[in-house]
């Protein structure tokens, strides 16, 4: 490895550094991208078994406002039109998704949205004057004065509960902020414009990014075999994974939920006529349950392949899926933030686990085109909306 054979060194093949790489070397810059899996795409990546496409770290749909950026990424690939409508199976009692007309018809009865209001605030109402005046001061006061007793018993309890491993009267209310509520016949997960599933999978998206002659990968590659060699060696370093192993965990280790994934071939055509189900009961040890075939309508005849996802508690050994953006966190994450800024110049800290943030899909695209906008004199090539935000 000789010192200046390449601009960059791009450590994590997810959405940041892959997209970073591909317009770095647009402008001609090289870059070495080292990724510790065997494969690139980060948590976006699937495969294909049996005809059908399965996400390998959970579902993964594209939704977005940001016309930019779902202009973007469909030059990568053919996106079809997927709407997430997810059913929540609740001890073989099933409701649509999010909270809408059809799930209060569902637990209810109630057939127009006067009725539905009139139901909700008779139970907020009940469960504010258990409060006596105070504010909410855990997740369950939290869901169910904002919602009422039914739903939240059975559709958020069992399911948050699982999710978190703590019981909802441990969980802070900050956690549930609003609950988005439907006074419509609704089933679309999501209120973005723009939404959708590349038809083949994510991985080919990631293919197309890193084909360059301006790019070497290198799967299997973990950046703390050789950080120092790494670090001595590149004029600039971007770093997507952990922050606080980059400091080898001097201020203390960030938490993360992890998951475990059991996916299976099933010899059946159709095995429950939705893409994903939610089971909300504390019971049943998954959280959902995703039918891949249904996400694109492709699959070989007579076969499906399900997959259950699990929480678990997250420890060095397992994958880091999502922050625990809590205060306690967020304090540990600041102090690696600030050390990173005053001693570490020349490496950017990006994406969800440089930065210990969740991000979708398009906010990290977007993140990272602002670093290409702040690296490279781009004003001329884009013009994106610099939110990261939804
Ligand atoms: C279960 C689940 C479901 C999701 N569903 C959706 C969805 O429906 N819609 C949506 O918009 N977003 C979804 N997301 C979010 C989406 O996965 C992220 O926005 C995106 O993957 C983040 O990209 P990234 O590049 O920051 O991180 P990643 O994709 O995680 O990429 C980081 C890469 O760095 C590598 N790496 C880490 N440390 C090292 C090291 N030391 N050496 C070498 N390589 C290293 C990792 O192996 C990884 O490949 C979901 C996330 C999860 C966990």
């Amino acid at each position: 490895m000789k010192r200046n054979s390449y601009e960059y060194l791009i450590v994590g093949a997810g959405s940041y550094g892959a997209i970073f790489a591909y317009e770095a070397a647009k402008r001609g810059k090289r870059s070495l991208l080292i990724e510790k899996r065997e494969h690139i795409g980060g948590n976006m990546y699937t495969h294909t078994e049996h005809g059908i496409t399965v996400h390998d770290f959970g579902d993964h749909i594209f939704h977005t406002d940001n016309k930019e950026i779902w202009d973007y990424i469909r030059k990568f690939a053919e996106f079809n039109g997927y709407q997430n409508q997810v059913v929540a199976n609740y001890k073989g009692e099933l409701y649509n998704l999010p909270f809408n007309m059809n799930t209060f018809y569902e637990m209810w009865g109630t057939k127009t949205p006067a009725e539905a209001k009139a139901k909700i605030e008779e139970q907020k109402k009940a469960a504010l004057g258990n409060l006596n005046g105070r504010g909410p001061k855990n997740l369950e006061e939290q869901a169910i004065s904002l919602i009422g007793t039914d739903i939240y018993e059975k559709l958020i309890k069992g399911y948050t509960e699982k999710q978190w491993g703590r019981k909802a009267t441990e969980l802070p209310a900050f956690i549930i902020k609003r609950l988005p509520v439907r006074f419509i016949f609704d089933n679309n997960y999501f209120n973005h414009r723009y939404q959708g599933i590349p038809v083949g999978g994510y991985t080919q998206i990631f293919d197309k990014l890193l084909d360059s002659p301006l790019i070497d990968v290198k799967t299997g590659e973990d950046f703390f075999a050789h950080k120092d060699e790494y670090l001595a060696k590149f004029p600039k370093v971007i770093y997507t994974g952990m922050i606080d192993q980059f400091f080898d965990y001097k201020y203390g280790e960030l938490e993360y939920r992890s998951l475990r994934f059991e996916t299976k071939k099933v010899d059946e055509e159709n095995v429950q006529g939705n893409a994903v189900i939610n089971y909300t009961d504390a019971e049943t040890p998954f959280t959902r349950q995703m039918e891949w075939k249904h996400f694109d309508g492709l699959s070989d005849d007579g076969v499906s392949v399900i997959t259950r996802e699990y929480p678990q508690q997250w420890d060095r050994n397992k994958e880091a899926y999502y922050p625990v953006n809590d205060e306690k966190n967020t304090e540990i994450y600041r102090k690696y933030a600030r050390e990173a800024h005053a001693a570490y110049p020349n490496v950017v800290f990006g994406g969800r686990l440089g930065q210990y943030r969740y991000y979708d899909m398009d906010q990290v695209m977007i993140a990272a085109l602002n670093l290409v906008r702040r690296e490279f004199d781009i004003s001329k090539d884009f013009n994106f909306a610099h939110d990261e935000e939804h």
